[in-house]
């Protein structure tokens, strides 16, 4: 099917004549039907990958790439003058996941239908999503992202469960969005709404009647949890994704023949991160519904769920007070103390206990009643085994096991870097599409000058093109000849934008006492602060502040610019990452537990300038030290420093005149001139009495890697090398490559 076929059969028209928007809703209704004459896997055991989260980002081009059609419509369209980049900002991107965790999912699901296993994604049909990011007055302000539009991927389905709360029950619907396989299959994304949710009860912001779950449960993800409310309604929440999850998958599998006992022949279930926990218990009840007793639903269970633990960071992990679980799910509760006692009975370590406290501990609940316990990078899983979880790890050596992360190819380097993709397919063949290590060739030709030449022009390509898109939507301008030096990520302490910050407020003053770069830097940042994380927030006012405050400057702004971009999201990083020089990953060691923004950004030629954290730890062996920027206090230093307690920000601070000076300098007369008070009294007082994240100990090897990093830069040819090197080597990171391991060491799909 052409588009110029659809578009007349659809409009009885030309592509010329017709909008961008109805030709938008044509390439809509095409994808999918193509995509519905795609086989499915239909083997016998299947994979249910339950997410809280899954940020999709849009689909129109992945779609199109992965049908293989995306250069033929792109022609059609151009032949009549049309441009499809104009047509995919029709567009709303869905905001339905935070960040990593929620786009590793997305990057999953497409992996699971390229290659073609039987297995869906499972997950909430957010209407709002997570929020709108916008800037006010150098704040952010939060306001709801709505995306359901009358032509959306999504497709309504006839399944519908009644799922039963503490004194009432909302009624399921499933809607389906096709994902399609890149030349191969298709899977699903299943995500579940209610019936009864009713839009109205949002205004112009995120705030929102709390109580009326009937109305409000899929209207947000992760609704505000700063109070008891918003944290009970995580629990409506929760219970709703695996209860539907469950009889899904209880369903799936009767129609093909299993008696429930036999369950583990036809179903694994993934648990990523903790919010999907209570598909165990769930599944247990739903099992004993159907005749089968507590012992013999617990094994079933057992060899059904494997669980995946994405933080280290000890409030992340849930633990829901026992009250909660009374009122929401009551059911569920003398399971779950049913399933502790057991644990009591044989386990003599009360750490590993569920219930403690009056909180139920979900990870402890996963590790216990799962038969797998990944972790999401080398460094991560160590760490998990050794400290984190090492009560566990005695307990159960054998469930512990690594699953480095990954990304799409597609996505993050087809669809987002035609360019480059080009180039790497000039010089190697198509090959590496399918096959991603076959990147590897690409090393024959770090030698070659005019490869290299070629490269440094398609980065300046992108580079042009993120230039004129920040100018157009953001009214942002600089110099796209300079560095463009790149930290975007949820805004978080342990990912350290405050020492960014710092670097930048250092490097301002240099430049005003004289002492010029080399190559003018623009310093961008893209982050998302949580609704309740005052520090977060002040970070990025104090960021705001700064871009004020230099872009402004005469004196400074020709050497140096800052930029925050506004609600970064999916679309910004693809227009982002293929833009980046260097890409900073500077995470406090042992802190982040993979990252997957640092292999995107590799895999586009950025070089990384980052700490000896997460897969940062697998790039660097991966690339050798010439072709990554590495600094920083290691993990071990790092987890004895906390072990011992006696870290003291204001020690650093005394005996550090530059690192003084950026400080300070958060609550001169300049900054509080064009911010708040509050804000920036509170951000430095946080970093010179707590500082929990120990920026200040990193500090000056963080400036150092980074000058370093800088006059590499300045040769052009070595640098070119460079970004050719991290190009060959990021094929490891395809998320191909992790489906594979998750499928042959935990799933085993048929
Ligand atoms: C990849 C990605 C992330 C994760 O970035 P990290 O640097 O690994 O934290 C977050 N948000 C978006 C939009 C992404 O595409």
């Amino acid at each position: 099917m052409t588009l110029s076929k659809a578009v007349s059969q659809k409009y009885a028209k030309t592509i010329e004549k017709c909008s961008n928007e109805e030709i938008y809703i044509a390439l809509l209704e095409m994808v999918k039907t193509m995509a519905e004459d795609k086989v499915s896997n239909e083997g016998k055991k299947k994979l249910y990958y339950i997410s809280a989260e899954f940020l999709i980002g849009k689909l129109l081009s992945n779609n199109l790439i992965n049908l293989g059609i995306y250069d033929s419509v792109k022609s059609e369209l151009a032949a009549s003058g049309k441009s499809l980049a104009e047509i995919e900002e029709i567009e709303l991107e869905p905001s339905l996941g935070n960040g990593g965790l929620g786009r590793l999912a997305a990057c999953f699901v497409d992996s699971i239908a390229t290659l073609g296993l039987n297995g869906d994604g499972v997950g909430l049909n957010y209407h709002y999503g997570l929020f709108k990011q916008v800037f006010e007055n150098n704040l952010q302000k939060e306001t709801p992202n709505p995306w359901i539009t009358e032509n959306s991927w999504l497709t309504k389905t006839d399944i519908t469960y009644p799922v039963q709360f503490g004194g009432f029950t909302v009624q399921s619907r499933l809607y389906d969005i096709d994902v399609v396989g890149y030349n191969n299959r298709t899977t699903k994304l299943r995500l579940f709404d209610i019936e009864s949710v009713d839009e109205s009860i949002v205004g112009d912001t995120i705030d929102f009647n709390k109580d009326e779950i009937e109305k409000n449960l899929t209207l947000f993800l992760y609704p505000d949890d700063s109070d008891d409310k918003g944290r009970l309604l995580r629990v409506y929440q929760q219970y709703f994704m695996v209860s539907n999850a469950a009889r899904l998958l209880i369903d799936e599998a009767v129609a093909k023949g299993s008696n429930l006992h036999d369950l583990a022949d036809y179903a694994a279930v993934q648990i990523n991160d903790t919010h999907p926990s209570m598909v165990i218990p769930e599944l247990i009840r739903l099992l004993q519904e159907r005749g089968i007793l507590m012992d013999e639903a617990i094994e079933i269970v057992q060899k059904v769920c494997a669980y995946t633990n994405h933080t280290i960071l000890a409030e992340a992990l849930e633990k829901w007070p026992i009250a909660f679980l009374d009122k929401a799910v009551p059911q569920l509760m003398p399971i779950i103390r049913e399933l502790d006692n057991r644990i009591r009975g044989k386990v003599s370590d009360e750490s590993t206990y569920i219930i403690k406290d009056g909180l139920v501990h979900m990870a402890h609940m996963d590790i216990h009643y799962g038969y797998s316990v990944n972790g999401v990078a080398y460094l991560h899983t160590e760490i998990l085994k050794d400290s984190e979880l090492n009560n566990f790890y005695k307990l159960y050596p054998e469930k512990f096991n690594n699953k480095t992360n990954g990304i799409t190819f597609r996505r993050w380097l087809m669809s987002c870097n035609p360019e480059l993709s080009a180039m790497i397919t000039d010089l190697i063949g198509e090959g590496w599409k399918k096959d991603a290590n076959e990147l590897e060739k690409l090393g024959n030709f770090v030698n070659d000058d005019a490869v290299l030449d070629r490269l440094l022009a398609v980065k300046a390509g992108k580079k042009a093109e993120l230039k004129n898109y920040l100018s157009m939507t953001q009214s942002m301008n600089f110099d796209e000849n300079s560095i463009f030096d790149i930290q975007v990520k949820r805004l978080h302490e342990y990912k350290r934008q405050q020492m960014n910050a710092l670097y930048v407020i250092h490097k301002y003053f240099e430049i005003k006492e004289g002492k010029k770069p080399k190559t003018p830097i623009t310093v961008f940042f893209g982050a998302k602060a949580a609704p309740a994380y005052i520090i977060a927030k002040d970070i990025i006012h104090l960021i705001l502040c700064l871009q004020t405050i230099i872009n402004n400057d005469p004196e400074v702004s020709p050497y140096l610019k800052v930029f925050m971009v506004e609600n970064y999201n999916v679309t910004l990083a693809e227009k982002m990452i293929p833009a980046c020089d260097i890409s900073e990953q500077i995470s406090l060691a042992s802190k982040e537990a993979s990252g997957t923004g640092n292999m995107k950004f590799m895999l586009n030629g950025a070089v990384t300038l980052g700490t000896m954290d997460g897969a940062n730890v697998e790039i660097a062996e991966l690339v050798g030290e010439d072709n990554i920027f590495t600094f920083g206090e290691d993990s071990q230093t790092v987890i004895d420093r906390y072990a011992r307690g006696d870290y003291k920000s204001r020690d650093y601070y005394e005996e550090n005149e530059n690192l003084k000076q950026a400080v300070d300098f958060i609550v001169s007369d300049t900054v509080k001139a064009v911010g708040n008070s509050e804000n920036l009294e509170r951000l430095y007082k946080e970093l010179l009495n707590k500082d929990w994240f120990m920026t200040f100990p990193d500090f000056d090897m963080y400036v150092e890697a980074r000058e370093k990093a800088y006059d590499a830069y300045a040769d052009r040819k070595a640098w070119a090398k460079k970004m050719l090197v991290n190009i060959s080597k990021a094929g490891f990171f395809s998320s191909d490559r992790t489906i594979e391991q998750y499928n042959k060491e935990i799933w085993k799909l048929n």
